[in-house]
């Protein structure tokens, strides 16, 4: 594994400001609906990844994405190697986009809770 990709290249990412969320948001908000806008994510170790309050205030959310269960993967009857290709794809995309969901919903709520107005 290369150094750039280390803990400590992710140390040195800048750490994304309020502006930042919102402006990712306003960009998403006009994009096609697939585009999600999240703080960018740290590891927590064991496979866990941490959204912290874009406000610095202490909380965060984890995912872990090792922990989730694979959905149903649907094939048509007499399937070729294409279809199982494109429906593992599929169903890693829900997962992902269920995850992305969660997140910014936990977040959301933290805003609504600690944050209110902001
Ligand atoms: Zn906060």
């Amino acid at each position: 594994m290369s150094e750039d990709f280390g803990l400590d290249a992710i140390a040195r990412w800048p750490k994304p400001t309020i502006e930042d969320y919102l402006r990712a948001r306003r960009e998403a908000e006009q994009a096609p609906p697939v585009v999600t806008a999240l703080p960018m994510p740290e590891f927590a170790g064991w496979g866990a990844v941490r959204y912290r309050c874009l406000l610095d205030c202490g909380w965060f959310h984890e995912e872990n994405p090792g922990l989730e269960t694979p959905g149903p993967v649907l094939l048509p009857v007499g399937f070729a190697t294409e279809d199982l290709s494109a429906a593992i794809a599929s169903a890693a995309e829900i997962r992902s986009k269920a995850a992305a969901m969660r997140v910014e919903q936990a977040i959301a709520a933290h805003f609504a809770e600690a944050h209110p107005g902001r």
